[in-house]
């Protein structure tokens, strides 16, 4: 039979590393609640339709990497749909935003979510199948202040604050502005004109794009389109006098915050609901997938999924990438070490042991439990290995309360009252 594994572009994440999953997430939502965010779950599979609408079919997400699938009806009252596991999470919290009329309460609403996204991309170091995203949503009526660029500063200045706080040092954040949907007609139209005698010297991909999305090929890589995309219009130029506004409010909020940015022209981002600004933090350390996050507002989204206008702002971090970084810049995974190795002398001490590891662990420390068929040579090789100290439990320790303990990192074998050991080993 052969062997059954993990499909590829999915992982299974194992000890150590997943306590460095686990404090990522708890330093996240520990920064969203100080900027009052709240969390929001939405299912991990929606009608495919909502992607199609609120991502854009002409995206690389739509139209090549969506876990689509027919869900056929199970009874009469049911109908047949068309399913697709989420690609991303922006368009299932707005569509929640629509369905729970979130905006009627007339506040911002400010919601976070974690977790597993899917997209048929072809897998490398940092691109995954199954990946997670952690990232936030600003979206809320108009007379909520939902356009205002201190919004848009606010998230930014909130996003340098996370990834300084999780120890990401030396990240780029890239900033520019996509304008209205009015000011992106008129750059692609102006993109268009200038690709006509430009794509056919560029790569298949871009003069494809050139008529289906010219947007698109600005993300484009190839080494020799380079300099021909450098040549283009860029899209500053086809702002009008209030994106130029907001975009200039939005960075004097950066300055005033202290927070560094650079200008890219060339970020677009490849899902089309975005308007106005438009960002990414990358990463040095990240080699080819250097993009750590990416995000900006979507004043139309709700709209095109059939919702009120309800402007709003978002971004979502890779975590396997967080992840990477912080592997890349210290040993964040090495195990940690527990409190204390109980080794019970002999089976008839198993009980005996089992209690008072349950006493240690009820005031909170962090207890590995040996077991009294090993030899005592067989629970040190375990215990240095796993704890900083072994607690050795025979018939005389139970009868005199006194126990011996060593601590691996000094070699020092002291005896302990039992009524004492908590105290001794949470020193
Ligand atoms: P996007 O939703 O495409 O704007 O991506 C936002 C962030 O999610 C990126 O900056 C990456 O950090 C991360 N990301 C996107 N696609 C993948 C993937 N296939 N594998 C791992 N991380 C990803």
């Amino acid at each position: 039979m052969s062997t059954l594994k993990a499909i590829r572009g999915t992982r299974d994440l194992l000890p150590p590393e997943t306590a460095l999953w686990n404090r990522i997430e708890a330093t996240a939502r520990s920064v969203f609640a100080r900027y009052n965010f709240g969390e929001i779950r939405t299912p991990v599979f929606e009608d495919t339709a909502l992607f199609a609408r609120g991502v854009g079919e002409e995206t690389d997400i739509v139209s090549k990497e969506m876990y689509t699938w027919e869900d056929r009806a199970r009874a009469q009252s049911e109908k047949t749909q068309t399913l697709t596991l989420r690609p991303e999470n922006t368009a299932g919290v707005v569509r929640a935003y629509i369905e729970h009329q979130l905006g009627e309460s007339g506040q911002l609403q400010k919601l976070y979510y974690i977790g597993p996204q899917f997209r048929r991309e072809r897998p490398q170091k940092g691109r995954y199948r199954q990946f997670s995203q952690i990232g936030a949503e600003v979206i809320g009526p108009v007379s909520a202040g939902s356009e205002s660029p201190l919004r848009d500063a606010e998230v930014l200045e909130m996003l340098a604050t996370l990834l300084d706080e999780l120890g990401i040092s030396g990240w780029t954040l890239q900033l520019n502005s996509v304008g209205s949907s009015a000011d992106r007609e008129r750059y692609n139209q102006a993109l268009r004109e200038a690709l006509v005698p430009l794509a056919p010297q560029m790569c298949v991909d871009c003069q494809r794009r050139a008529v289906t999305n010219p947007l698109r090929v600005l993300d484009c890589k190839v080494p020799a389109d380079q300099p021909i995309i450098e040549t283009l219009p860029r899209i500053a130029d086809s702002l009008d006098a209030d994106s130029v506004a907001h975009f200039a409010a939005v960075t004097a909020a950066l300055d005033a915050a202290g927070v560094p940015y650079t200008r890219n022209h060339r970020l677009v981002r490849g899902l089309d609901y975005y308007t106005r600004t438009t960002f990414e933090f990358t990463h040095g350390g990240l080699g080819a997938q250097n993009a750590l996050l990416g995000g900006g507002r979507y004043d139309g989204l709700s709209e095109m999924i059939g919702g009120p206008r309800a402007p709003g702002i978002g971004f979502a971090m890779g975590e396997d990438r967080l992840v990477l970084t912080l592997l890349a810049l210290e040993d964040a995974a090495a195990q940690v070490k527990v409190d204390a190795y109980i080794a019970p002398l002999g089976e008839n001490m198993n009980a005996a042991a089992l209690n008072l590891a349950r006493e240690l662990r009820h005031v909170g420390l962090h207890i590995e439990l040996g077991d009294g068929s090993f030899r005592l040579k067989k629970s040190f090789e375990a215990a240095d290995k796993t704890a900083r100290c072994i607690v050795i439990l025979g018939e005389d320790e139970v009868k005199s309360g006194i126990l011996t303990v060593k601590t691996f990192a000094t070699g020092i074998q002291t005896k302990v009252a039992r009524a004492e050991l908590a105290a001794f080993l949470s020193e």
